[in-house]
C-alpha cells in the first residue's frame, strides 16, 4: 500500500483492507480476464449446461429462476455464490416481480423495516421528501440464501470459489474455464450469462461510483440532520460543497436494532480513479463521518465497491459475442444519478428472463437476438446530462458550490411536481412530457442550467442526448 490510511486500517480488518486491495486491481484491469474469439464447442456439439450464470451477487435471481423452468444452469463465484450482498433498499411495490415470478410467495417478508418517507437534502440549501421510493429495507441475506436454496433444490449446479480465468464462443455453445484451488475447470454452455458486475471484462462504463460505507452502531439518534432518525432514509444527501477536487455524497438509511447503514461516494471518470480508489474514501469516511451523522460509532459490517454508471451518451456496455448476455451492474440498465441497482434488477429480471427462455427455445442466441431481450426505462435515456454534470474535473472554472446549487434547483422541481413525478424520476421511470416540465422548472430556477451542462458536454455528447429526448418524445407520441 502506498499510502498510510491509518484510519482506515484501525477500523478495519486485514482481511478487509486485502479484500479491498484487490476490488481495486481488478477494477484497474490489472488482473484481465481473457476472452477467446472462438474456439468454444462447435456446431451440434451438446454443451453441458443450458445457461451458465457467471457471477453469484444478485444476478443469482435469474439462476434460481431459469433453473426452476427446468433449464439446465450453472452457476459460479470467485467467493461463495449468493454471498456477495450488500444493504439494500427499494420500495413495498416495486418487489412484486419476486411474487410474479413465484420465487417468493410473499415478498413483503423480506422487507426488515419500513420508513416514513425518504428525503434528499443538498449543503446550503432545501430537504426534498419523496414517499414510496427506497422506503424498505430489504434482508438481503434471507434473500440471497433463498434464491441459493431455490436454485439448487431445482438442480442447478453451484460452484462456489471459482473464478472466471477465461472464455471462448463456438457456433454450439461457450467454453468457460475457470480456476479453483490452483486447478483449472472447464464448463460449457450454450447461454452465458455474465453477471460479474463492475468486474465483467465488458463492464465498459463512463462513469462509475467508488463507494465505502458500512452498517454503524452507536450513532446519536434524534431529529437534527446530523442526528439517525429511525423512521426516515435518506438517498441523497451533501454535507459540503466541492472538496478535493471532489462532490461526496452521502447515502444513509436506518436498519433492525439501531443500526444505520451509511455509504460514501462520487462520480467520476474511470480514467481519472486514483491509485486507492477504496482505500482513500475510507479514510475521508472515517474523518468526515461526524459531519453527516454524529456520536460514537462502531462499524459492524464494512460494505463497499465500485458502482458502475452510463451516461448513455456513450456507447452501452454489450457483448460483442453471440450467446453471452449481460445482465445487473455488468449490463448497467440502472439509473447513473441514483445508482438503485437493486431496485433495477428486480424491475428488470423477469422480462428479461423471460425472453431468454424463448430464445433458448428457438434457438436464437446470436448477439442481436440477446440485446433485444432488454427494455431500455424511458427516464435512463436523458438523464446523462444531468448526472455529467456532478463530475468535477469537467467544466473547468466552476464554483465548488454549483453542483449543490443545481441539485437543488433540480430537485426543487422534481418535489414542487408531486410525489409521483419525483418517485417516477427516482426509479428511471420518468415520462417524456414529466421529463420536460422538469427542465422547464429547473430553468425557472436556475437560468443558466442549460449553458452549465453543456459546458461539460461536447458537441458528439449533446448531439447524442437531443437525438436521446427526441427519440424517447416520438416513442411516447405514438404510443399515446
Ligand atoms: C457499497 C454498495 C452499496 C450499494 N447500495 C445499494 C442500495 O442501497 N440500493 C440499490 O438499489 N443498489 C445498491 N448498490 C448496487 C447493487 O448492490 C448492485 O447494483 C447489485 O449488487 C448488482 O448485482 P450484480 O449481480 O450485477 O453484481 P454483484 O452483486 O456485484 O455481483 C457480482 C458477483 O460476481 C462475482 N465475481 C466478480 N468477478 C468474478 C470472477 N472473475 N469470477 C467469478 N466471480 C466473480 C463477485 O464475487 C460477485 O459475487 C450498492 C452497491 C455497492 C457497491
Amino acid at each position: 500500500m502506498s499510502a498510510d490510511f491509518p484510519r482506515t486500517r484501525e477500523a478495519l480488518s486485514a482481511e478487509t483492507l486485502e479484500h479491498l486491495l484487490s476490488l481495486e486491481r481488478a477494477f484497474a484491469r490489472k488482473e484481465p480476464i481473457a476472452l477467446a474469439e472462438r474456439g468454444g464447442p462447435d456446431r451440434g456439439a451438446r454443451p453441458d449446461f443450458d445457461v451458465i450464470l457467471a457471477g453469484g451477487g444478485l444476478s443469482l435471481v435469474y439462476g434460481a429462476w431459469l433453473a426452476r423452468t427446468g433449464l439446465r444452469v450453472a452457476i459460479f463465484d470467485r467467493r461463495k455464490v449468493g454471498c456477495g450482498h450488500r444493504e439494500w433498499n427499494i420500495s413495498r411495490a416495486e418487489l412484486q416481480p419476486l411474487a410474479d415470478a413465484a420465487l417468493f410467495e410473499k415478498p413483503g417478508d423480506l422487507i426488515d423495516l419500513e420508513y416514513r418517507q425518504g428525503i434528499v437534502r443538498w449543503h446550503g440549501g432545501g430537504t426534498y421528501a419523496v414517499n414510496g421510493v427506497l422506503d424498505c429495507v430489504v434482508n438481503a441475506e434471507r434473500l440471497l440464501d433463498a434464491l441459493r436454496a431455490q436454485a439448487e433444490a431445482a438442480g442447478a449446479t453451484l460452484l462456489d470459489f471459482h473464478a472466471l480465468a477465461s472464455y471462448s464462443v463456438g457456433d454450439g455453445g461457450v467454453l468457460v474455464q475457470l480456476h479453483h484451488e490452483g486447478a483449472t475447470v472447464e464448463l460449457s454452455g450454450r447461454l452465458l450469462l455474465d453477471g460479474l458486475g463492475a468486474a465483467s471484462p465488458h463492464a465498459a462504463f463512463d462513469l462509475c461510483c467508488p463507494t465505502v460505507g458500512g452498517v454503524l452502531s452507536g450513532l446519536a439518534t434524534g431529529g437534527a440532520n446530523d442526528e439517525v432518525d429511525p423512521a426516515l432514509g435518506e438517498i441523497l444527501v451533501t454535507t459540503e460543497d466541492v472538496e478535493d477536487g471532489r462532490q461526496h455524497i452521502w447515502e444513509g438509511f436506518p436498519g433492525a436494532h439501531g443500526r444505520f447503514t451509511a455509504y460514501l461516494f462520487y462520480y467520476v471518470e474511470p480514467a481519472r480513479l486514483p491509485e486507492h480508489p477504496l482505500l482513500e474514501l475510507y479514510e475521508r469516511f472515517f474523518a468526515t463521518r461526524p459531519r453527516y451523522k454524529r456520536g460514537d460509532a462502531t462499524m459492524e459490517k464494512p460494505t463497499y465497491g465500485f458502482i458502475p454508471a452510463y451516461t448513455r451518451l456513450r456507447p452501452m456496455p454489450a457483448s460483442p459475442r453471440d450467446r453471452v448476455l449481460l445482465v445487473g451492474d455488468a449490463a448497467g440498465r440502472h439509473s447513473p444519478l441514483t445508482f438503485c441497482g437493486f431496485g433495477s434488477m428486480i424491475r428488470s429480471f423477469l422480462p428479461v428472463a423471460r425472453a431468454l427462455v424463448e430464445r433458448l427455445s428457438t434457438d436464437r442466441l446470436d448477439h442481436r437476438s440477446l440485446a433485444a431481450a432488454w427494455d431500455e426505462p424511458p427516464g435512463l435515456q436523458v438523464m446523462g446530462g444531468l448526472t455529467l454534470m456532478m463530475v468535477p474535473g469537467r467544466g473547468n472554472g466552476r464554483a465548488p458550490d454549483d453542483i449543490n446549487h443545481l441539485l437543488d434547483a433540480a430537485f426543487a422541481s422534481l418535489a414542487e411536481m408531486g410525489n409521483e413525478v419525483y418517485a417516477a424520476f427516482v426509479r428511471d421511470q420518468i415520462g417524456f412530457r414529466d421529463f420536460i416540465t422538469f427542465m422547464r422548472k429547473t430553468a425557472a430556477r436556475r437560468p443558466t442550467i442549460y449553458d452549465e451542462v453543456f459546458a461539460v458536454m461536447s458537441r458528439g455528447e449533446i448531439a447524442k442526448w437531443s437525438w436521446r429526448l427526441a427519440r424517447l418524445g416520438m416513442t411516447q407520441w405514438k404510443s399515446g
